[in-house]
């Protein structure tokens, strides 16, 4: 396998595809998001870092959860927050 920067996205065999196309925070607390990501760890999809509440990134520090996916239908790539490692799959 190559090397896609980091040990965390290396152990990524299989990437978790978002069940539902929304983020379940923002739609709990009635707000908007802009892109959506998928947790690699537990699978949970939740709004990225251009969004008013980032809370893939808010979930990723208060889980330990390093590496999410792109939920938006035509980008594949993984990122790790710790590492700040990016790479396309
Ligand atoms: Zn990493
Ligand atoms: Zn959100
Ligand atoms: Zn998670």
């Amino acid at each position: 396998m190559s090397d896609r920067g980091c040990s965390h996205l290396n152990a990524i065999t299989a990437v978790k595809q978002p069940q539902r196309r929304e983020c379940g925070e923002c739609v709990k607390i009635g707000s908007s998001w802009v892109h959506l990501r998928t947790c690699q760890q537990c699978g949970v999809t939740l709004c990225c870092d251009s969004s008013p509440n980032r809370h893939a990134s808010k979930h990723a520090n208060a889980t330990g959860h390093p590496v999410i996916a792109s939920a938006q239908p035509a980008e594949r790539w993984l990122y790790c927050y710790p590492d700040d490692a990016f790479c396309e799959y």
